[in-house]
C-alpha cells in the first residue's frame, strides 16, 4: 500500500525558509512550511508574502567573477535557487548590481511555493519547541524570530547561546595592513589558553593622530537606532563613537588603550594610543578591529578608520553595526549539517545561523534543504567544498571562527561572503611575470571564483548521481 512520506517542516517563509522548500520538494519530498504573518507580525515585514524583503531591494554585486556576493549568485543559480530564479526575473535596473521589483519578486516567491502539490502553508506562529513527532524540522525565523520561540531555543542551548543584538566591529583583510608600520604582540606578552604571546595586531597613533581620529569619531555621520531597537543589551558594548563622546581620553582607557605594548621598531617610545586586531577566521585572512563596534555610517567608518596610519589602505571584508538580531552561537551548536548538536531533529537555516545577508540566508537555507531532503531519502549528506562559497559561508558558521568556545566571551558575529572566507589560492603569473598591488587582487578574485565555480560542478553532480541511484 502506498504511504505517504512524512513532510519536512520548515518555520519561517523568509529568503532561507523559502528556498529550503523549495529545495526538498524538487526532489519529491513533502514541505509543511509555517509562516506566522499576517497572523503575527514583526517590527520589520510589512506584508503576509513570502520572502519579502525588509529593507533594501538589492541583492548586491552580481559579479561572478570578482565579488563575492556575486559568484553566490552564481552558485545558487547552478543549484536551481528559487530566489534567484525569481530575483532574475524580477529584476530592476541597477549597474552592476541585481536589485529587484520587491513586490512583484515577493508575490512570485509566494505562488511559486502555493502551487507546488507537495507544499503545504500554514499561517500561525510557532511558539515554542516543535511537536516531537516532527521528527525533521528546519527553523529558518530569522533575526526577527519571535520571543516565545527564540525563549524555547534559549531555553534548551542555554543562556549563552543565542544572541539578540550583533554588536559588529569592522573586519580587514590582513594583508591590506601596513606591517611595516604594525606588530603582533599580545598585552603583556600573555600567552593564555591558545595563545602565542603574539597574537594581536598593534596599530600605533601618535598624540596627534588619536586627537584627529577622535575628532573625526564625534563628527561623523551616525545611524540613529530604530525605535524597537533601543534596549539595554547595548549597555555592554558601546559604539565607540559614544564612548569618544563621554571624553576625549575614554578611548585612551578602553580599546585603544596602550599598555603592556611595545612597538620593536620604536621600543624606547611608547605609542599615545594603540588599535588592536584579534584574528577573525580560522585561516588568518581576516581581523577585527577589537572593541570596535560602531553605528557610523558606512562611507564615514571606511574614511575615519583609515586615519589609523597602519590601516591607510585598509580594505574591509565588512564594517561595523549594531542592529537588532537573533542569532545563534553556531560554532559551537550546530553540526557541519547544520543540526542542532542538542537535538538533532532540528537543523537552523538562513541568518538565525550567522550569515548575513537576503542572499547569504537563501543559500543557507539551499544547504538546509539539501541536507533535510538528503536525511529524508536516507542518502550521503555530503557538504559543500570549502572551495565554493556555500562551502566558505557553511565554515564561518559551523567551523571556521575562532573561539567559539571560549567561556564568557561571544566572538562570533554575522558575516557576509567575502573572498577572505576561502581557502587560499595560487595566483597565476601573467606573461611569467608576479603580479603586485590591484593587479593581484584581481587575478586572486578572478583564481577563487573559478576555482569555485569548478568545484561546485563536481559536488552538484555527485548529489544528482546520489538522487538518481
Ligand atoms: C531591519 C532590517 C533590515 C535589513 N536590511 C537588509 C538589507 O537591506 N539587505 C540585506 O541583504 N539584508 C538585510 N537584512 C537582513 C535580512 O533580514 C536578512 O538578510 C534576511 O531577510 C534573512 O532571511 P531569513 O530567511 O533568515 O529571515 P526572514 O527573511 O526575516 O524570514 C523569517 C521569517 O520567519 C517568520 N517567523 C519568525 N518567527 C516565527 C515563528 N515563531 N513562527 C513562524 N514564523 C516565524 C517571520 O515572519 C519571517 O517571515 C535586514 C534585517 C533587518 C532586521
Amino acid at each position: 500500500m502506498f504511504r505517504r512520506m512524512k513532510p519536512i517542516h520548515v518555520i519561517g517563509g523568509g529568503l532561507a525558509g523559502s528556498e529550503a522548500a523549495w529545495q526538498i520538494v524538487g526532489r519529491g519530498v513533502p514541505v509543511v512550511l509555517h509562516e506566522m504573518r499576517p497572523v503575527r507580525g514583526t517590527d520589520a515585514h510589512k506584508t503576509d508574502r513570502l520572502a519579502e524583503l525588509v529593507c533594501s531591494n538589492s541583492f548586491r554585486s552580481d559579479d561572478r567573477e570578482t565579488n563575492a556576493v556575486g559568484l553566490l549568485h552564481e552558485e545558487l543559480r547552478r543549484a536551481d535557487s528559487l530566489i534567484m530564479r525569481k530575483g532574475d526575473a524580477h529584476q530592476v535596473p541597477a549597474g552592476g548590481a541585481l536589485a529587484v521589483d520587491r513586490e512583484g519578486f515577493a508575490a512570485a516567491v509566494t505562488e511559486a511555493l502555493a502551487a507546488q502539490r507537495l507544499v503545504t502553508i500554514e499561517r500561525g506562529e510557532i511558539a515554542g519547541l516543535p511537536p516531537e513527532d516532527w521528527d525533521s524540522v528546519i527553523v529558518a525565523t530569522g533575526p526577527l524570530t519571535s520571543p516565545a520561540l527564540s525563549d524555547a531555543i534559549r531555553a534548551l542551548t542555554g543562556e549563552d547561546s543565542l544572541a539578540f543584538f550583533d554588536a559588529i566591529a569592522p573586519i580587514v583583510h590582513f594583508e591590506s595592513i601596513d606591517m611595516d608600520i604594525a606588530w603582533f604582540q599580545s598585552r603583556y606578552d600573555k600567552a593564555g589558553p591558545g595563545g602565542t604571546g603574539a597574537d594581536y595586531v598593534n596599530c600605533p597613533m601618535t598624540r596627534e593622530e588619536y586627537e584627529a581620529f577622535v575628532d573625526a569619531l564625534i563628527a561623523g555621520e551616525k545611524t540613529e537606532f530604530k525605535e524597537w531597537e533601543k534596549t539595554p543589551y547595548f549597555d555592554g558594548c558601546l559604539p565607540i563613537e559614544v564612548m569618544a563622546e563621554r571624553g576625549r581620553e575614554t578611548l585612551r582607557h578602553g580599546p585603544m588603550k596602550p599598555f603592556g605594548l611595545t612597538n620593536p621598531r620604536k621600543p624606547g617610545e611608547k605609542p599615545y594610543a594603540v588599535v588592536q586586531l584579534r584574528q577573525d577566521n580560522a585561516l588568518g585572512t581576516l581581523y577585527n578591529m577589537v572593541g570596535f563596534q560602531t553605528k557610523l555610517k558606512y562611507g564615514a567608518q571606511a574614511d575615519v578608520f583609515r586615519m589609523i596610519p597602519a590601516l591607510g589602505d585598509a580594505q574591509f571584508a565588512r564594517l561595523g553595526g549594531l542592529h537588532r538580531n537573533t542569532f545563534l552561537n553556531s560554532p559551537k551548536l550546530l553540526d557541519p549539517t547544520l543540526r542542532l548538536k542538542a537535538m538533532p531533529r532540528l537543523r537552523f537555516a538562513g541568518q538565525i545561523t550567522g550569515c548575513e545577508g537576503y542572499v547569504e540566508s537563501a543559500a543557507i537555507g539551499l544547504l538546509a534543504g539539501r541536507f533535510a531532503t538528503a536525511e529524508r531519502l536516507a542518502e550521503d549528506m555530503r557538504p559543500p567544498p570549502a572551495t565554493t562559497a556555500f562551502g566558505a559561508l557553511l565554515g564561518h558558521i559551523t567551523g571556521g571562527h575562532l573561539s567559539a568556545d571560549e567561556p564568557g566571551r561571544r566572538s562570533f558575529q554575522p558575516m557576509n561572503v567575502n573572498f577572505g572566507l576561502f581557502p587560499p589560492v595560487q595566483v597565476p603569473r601573467v606573461a611569467g611575470q608576479k603580479l603586485r598591488g590591484p593587479d593581484k587582487a584581481l587575478q586572486k578574485k578572478r583564481a577563487i571564483s573559478a576555482r569555485a565555480l569548478a568545484d561546485l560542478e563536481g559536488w552538484l553532480s555527485a548529489s544528482t548521481a546520489e538522487a538518481a541511484e
